[in-house]
C-alpha cells in the first residue's frame, strides 16, 4: 500500500474537504508488531498475542503526529498563520515540524527544565519560538489557552477537536490490520486526549461495521501524576515519565468515559514499574521506546500478576500503543543501564570479558 498519510487513508473519517489544504510528513502506517518475546519473559502461553504498535515510527518520532497533521491543516484552511500549544515535549515537536511544512509560525510553552533534549532540540531544529515557562504543563497551557483567545493563534493542544480526530487513526490501522478490534489495548495515559481518541476510533469503526469487537481500554498513569486514579487534581505530579507528568487532564471526563463503556480500568503503574518494562521490552524485542510509553507493558504486566486478563480457549489479543521513541531522551537511558567497560585495545583484555559474556 502507498504511504500516504493519514488524512488521505482515512479522509472519509476526517472533517477535511477538498478544499482543506493537507499539511502531511506521511504520519502514520506504523508497525504492529508481534511480541513473543516479551510474552514470554511475561510468562503467558501463547493463548495470549500481544502486539506493540510502535508509534515512535511516525515522523517525529510520537503518536502526535496523527493528530498535528489535522489541527495544522485545519489551521491552514482556516487562514491561520500560527500555531501555538504548551507541551511535555512531543506536541511541540510534531506543531514545530508541521508548522514548519506549512510554512506557519510556530510557539511552544515547555515547563522549565522538565522536558527531554531529543524533542526540545526538534521543536528549536524546525524554528519553533520555545518559550520555558517557570511552572509545570498545568500552568503553561493555562497560558496557552488564555494567550490563544486573546490573539489570531490556533492553540494546538489536544482540547483541540482536530487532534482527536487525527489521532482515533491509530485504532483504525490496528482493527484493519487485525481484521477486528484486539480484547484490550493497554495504554499510557497523560493529558488523555490519546486513550479518549482511540475510543472513538474503535466505536466509529464499529459502528460501520469494520470491526465487531470493541478492546477493553486499558490506561496507565504514573503513580506520582495520577489524578484520574486518584480522583482528584494532582499540583505538583512527579515521574520520570515526563510526556505523562501531568497532575490535571484536559480530558480527563473523555477518558472515564472510554474506560467505563469498555468495561476497562484507569490505574497506576510506579516508575520502577515503568523502568523495568521500559528495559524488557527494549531487551527483549528490539523496540526502543521512552518511559511513559513503558506504561503500557508495566501495566500489562500488572494485570497479568494479579491475574485479571480473562483466559480464554481461542486467542486473547493484546495491543500496547508505545507512544514515542526512546531516542528522544537518551538520557534516562543511560542512567537506567550500566556503563560500557573499558579495555586496553589488546585481544586479551577483549577475550576476558568474551569468555564472560558468551
Ligand atoms: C503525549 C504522550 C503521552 C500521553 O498522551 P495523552 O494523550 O496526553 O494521554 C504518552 N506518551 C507519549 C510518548 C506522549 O508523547
Amino acid at each position: 500500500m502507498e504511504h500516504v498519510g493519514i488524512i488521505e487513508r482515512y479522509r472519509q473519517f476526517l472533517p477535511v474537504t477538498e478544499k482543506t489544504p493537507v499539511v502531511t510528513l506521511r504520519e502514520g502506517n506504523t508497525p504492529l508488531l508481534p511480541a513473543k518475546n516479551l510474552a514470554k519473559a511475561l510468562g503467558v502461553d501463547s493463548s495470549y498475542e500481544i502486539y506493540l504498535k510502535c508509534e515512535g515510527l511516525n515522523p517525529t518520532g510520537s503518536f502526535k503526529d496523527r493528530g498535528m497533521t489535522v489541527a495544522v491543516s485545519k489551521a491552514v484552511e482556516e487562514k491561520s498563520k500560527a500555531i501555538m500549544c504548551a507541551s511535555t515535549g512531543n506536541t511541540s515537536a510534531s506543531a514545530a515540524a508541521y508548522a514548519a511544512q506549512a510554512g506557519i509560525q510556530c510557539i511552544v510553552l515547555i515547563p522549565e527544565g522538565n522536558i527531554a533534549l531529543g524533542k526540545l532540540s526538534q521543536a528549536l531544529m524546525h524554528g519553533a519560538k520555545v518559550i520555558a515557562v517557570e511552572g509545570n504543563f498545568d500552568d503553561a497551557l493555562t497560558l496557552v489557552k488564555e494567550a490563544t483567545t486573546r490573539h489570531p493563534i490556533t492553540l494546538v493542544n489536544s482540547i483541540n477537536p482536530y487532534r482527536i480526530e487525527g489521532q482515533k487513526t491509530g485504532a483504525f490501522e490496528i482493527a484493519d490490520e487485525l481484521g477486528d478490534a484486539p480484547d484490550f489495548q493497554f495504554m499510557p495515559v497523560g493529558n488523555a486526549g490519546n486513550i479518549s481518541a482511540y475510543w472513538k476510533g474503535y466505536k466509529e469503526y464499529n459502528d460501520r461495521g469494520l470491526c465487531i469487537n470493541l478492546p477493553k481500554m486499558m490506561g496507565f498513569q504514573a503513580e506520582g501524576a495520577s489524578p484520574i486514579v486518584k480522583g482528584k487534581p494532582i499540583k505538583n505530579p512527579e515521574t520520570i515519565a515526563t510526556a505523562i507528568r501531568i497532575g490535571n487532564p484536559a480530558s480527563w471526563k473523555s477518558a472515564e468515559k472510554a474506560r467505563d463503556e469498555s468495561a476497562g480500568v484507569i490505574d497506576s503503574v510506579t516508575d520502577q514499574e515503568i523502568l523495568e518494562a521500559y528495559k524488557m521490552v527494549a531487551k527483549t524485542e528490539g523496540v526502543f521506546c521512552e518511559p511513559a510509553s513503558a506504561a503500557s507493558i508495566a501495566g500489562l504486566k500488572k494485570y497479568i500478576v494479579k491475574g485479571t486478563l480473562e483466559k480464554r480457549v481461542i486467542k486473547l489479543r493484546i495491543v500496547c500503543i508505545l507512544t514515542g521513541h526512546g531516542l528522544k531522551d537518551p538520557e534516562r537511558a543511560i542512567q537506567t543501564i550500566e556503563k560500557p567497560e573499558t579495555i586496553q585495545p589488546t585481544l586479551p583484555a577483549l577475550e576476558k570479558i568474551l569468555s564472560s559474556t558468551i
